[in-house]
């Protein structure tokens, strides 16, 4: 078994205790493995050993290991892979975003949301899309403030005819992530969405207590990652 199978079956038994202990209903948590960055030889075996959900931060590393991948387990299996985009995107990057990903993360403003749109239905290809929240208000972060979130999830469905399905942060790196995760299940909430995508390799645990439905796990698999 490759390490990272190991590590995997590893992060997928303590998502199933935090969900044990908040209560949570079998299969209410969905783990996104955070591939970016790591080979296809790297991910073929967590694919291989189970894992369907995959996030990747950028369109065009996605768009030179996912077509293969996909085209190769295709021959192996009918239960599709989901692939995520999570990094921030550029208009320009629509069209391949759009052909690339099955859900889309990162949305966090009108020219996104607009020109994803546009593609989407030039495609014919209407993803499920979560909208970024910057709960920390962080000038070099992505994400929409927390005060504009409910009316720009509006926007996204009633000006743009995004299917917007929920919301997602990246809580600052210093601070306690409790109170950013508890801060984004509240604007779900008055969102009436269903989906909370937060948590990552060292918080999935703390995520889940607070509502998790989504955590995204990338070197607790993998192993880290060079910069
Ligand atoms: C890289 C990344 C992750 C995963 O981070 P790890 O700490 O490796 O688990 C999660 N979400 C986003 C948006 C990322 O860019």
């Amino acid at each position: 078994m490759s390490n990272a199978v190991t590590r995997w079956t590893e992060v997928c038994a303590a998502i199933n205790r935090a969900a044990q202990e908040a209560s949570r209903p079998h299969g209410d948590v969905t783990l996104v493995a955070v591939s970016k960055t790591y080979d296809g030889d790297a991910i073929w075996p967590v694919i291989e050993a189970g894992q369907r959900v995959f996030g990747e931060n950028r369109v065009q590393e996605a768009m030179g290991k996912w077509p293969a991948l996909r085209e190769r387990w295709a021959e192996c299996s009918d239960d599709p892979i989901e692939l995520h985009l999570i990094g921030p995107l550029q208009s320009n990057k629509a069209k391949d975003a759009v052909a690339t990903f099955d859900v889309i993360e990162s949305i966090d403003r009108d020219k996104i949301a607009g020109a994803l749109a546009k593609e989407m239905v030039r495609q014919g290809r209407m993803l499920p899309c979560l909208v970024q929240v910057n709960t920390g208000l962080e000038p070099q972060k992505a994400g929409i403030a927390p005060q504009d979130t409910v009316d720009f999830v509006t926007r996204c469905r009633e000006v743009h005819g995004l299917k917007v399905q929920g919301l997602m942060c990246i809580p600052p790196v210093e601070e306690d992530p409790t109170t950013h995760f508890a801060s984004l299940a509240k604007l779900a909430d008055a969102s009436n969405l269903p989906i909370r995508s937060m948590g990552m390799s060292g918080d999935y645990e703390s995520a889940i207590a607070q509502g998790a439905t989504h955590v995204r796990v990338g070197s607790a698999i993998f192993g880290a990652r060079g910069t």
